[in-house]
């Protein structure tokens, strides 16, 4: 009988896990923390590169496969944001994004190949929902990323395809494996959701000092659910009540996230609506200015708006920023993901 170990992909253990596996094969238990350094430093596709490793050995594991996915495209947009098409070992694509700056290299992940959701404003949920990520190839892709640009990733968002919270465990693993393997702080890891009735419960549980984000999009359930068909099984309140629950049993604030869609959600009764509902909430909103997809007709709004919006909010002293997506003539910025081939091929 193969132990569980044996059966999963390297990619994603723990050393100690490692360990254990060497060990099932024979190996001195040193020769754990020299795979894991090949694995998540060095960055080994497969064991046969493992030159530390007996020849002997390496010979044997031909075979067995460390979990890395191979980059099928990649596109650069004139910001220096580069989106990846990874083909998994099934075959499937999935979308990630490295966005650059002089302090920073974030990559954005995938959760899911594809997604359930269906927001109406988004490109992922269009194309369908397959099946969720593993754990390694969540790992794969920061790991992509970092040798891609040859620097080190610094920050990961779960912002790519997918529901992260409809995969929790998967993508807590993944967290532990970035965090630990990779070497990235937990603080600089971001899993954005847009609400899964119990699973943010489920997230505090685990007690990470990640950040934690939420897509709101909407000042009132209404308005919600016509964004977000989802939201109808979520009420606004019923959300923004389990949030609260999350800071108190994490101790970290929540970000929310608002799209901005112009005549739809920013006007500036929507700012106060909202303003009521963050009133007194350890937390920090992110206005998005829409990014336009193929499949839906909004708009993004004028800067004087976006502005008037934030300036409300602001009144009501809540901590608010606007953020511009990058990557956008990639159709790498948010909401833009969807497996599909940009221009600008690299390969
Ligand atoms: N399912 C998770 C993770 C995907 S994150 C979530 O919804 O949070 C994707 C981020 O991009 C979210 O904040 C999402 O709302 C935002 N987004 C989606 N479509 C967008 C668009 N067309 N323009 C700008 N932002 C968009």
């Amino acid at each position: 009988m193969p132990t569980q170990t044996e059966t999963l992909p390297l990619l994603g253990q723990s050393v100690s896990e490692l360990t254990d596996w060497v060990q099932t094969q024979g190996q001195p238990s040193y020769r754990g923390k020299q795979l894991h350094q090949w694995l998540y430093q060095k960055g080994a596709r497969s064991l046969s590169e493992i030159t530390v490793f007996p020849k002997q050995w390496r010979e044997t594991l031909a075979e067995t496969s460390i979990g890395r996915s191979a980059i099928h495209h990649c596109s650069i947009a004139p910001d220096e944001t580069r989106k990846y098409l990874l083909r998994l070992a099934d075959g499937l694509i999935i979308e990630t994004v490295g966005i650059p700056t002089k302090k920073r290299l974030t990559v954005c992940v995938s959760s899911q190949v594809g997604c359930p959701m269906n927001c109406d404003f988004c490109a992922t949920g269009k194309g369908g929902f397959t099946r969720n990520l593993q754990a390694h190839e969540i790992v794969d892709q920061v790991l992509t990323v970092q040798e891609d640009f040859q620097r080190r990733v610094s920050n990961v968002v779960f912002m790519g395809m997918g529901e992260p919270l409809l995969n929790l465990e998967q993508v807590v693993a993944a967290v532990r494996s970035l965090n630990q393997d990779v070497g990235i702080g937990q603080r600089s890891l971001t899993i954005s959701t847009v609400g899964i009735p119990k699973q943010i419960q489920q997230l505090a549980q685990h007690h990470l000092q990640i950040t934690f984000a939420v897509s709101l999009h909407a000042s009132n359930q209404r308005l919600r659910h016509q964004l977000i068909p989802s939201a109808n099984h979520y009420p606004l309140t019923a959300l923004l009540d389990d949030c609260r629950e999350y800071v108190k049993i994490t101790g970290r604030r929540v970000t929310f996230e608002y799209i901005l869609l112009a005549g739809v959600n920013d006007l500036p009764e929507n700012a106060q609506q909202l303003a009521q509902h963050l009133k007194g909430f350890q937390s920090h909103v992110n206005l998005i200015p829409y990014n336009p997809i193929n499949e839906a007709d909004y708009q993004r709004p004028s800067k004087q708006n976006i502005q008037q919006f934030s300036e409300i909010l602001q009144n009501h002293n809540i901590a608010t920023s606007v953020r511009y997506s990058r990557g956008l003539e990639a159709n790498a910025a948010c909401g833009q993901l969807r497996a599909s081939q940009a221009v600008n091929s690299k390969q």
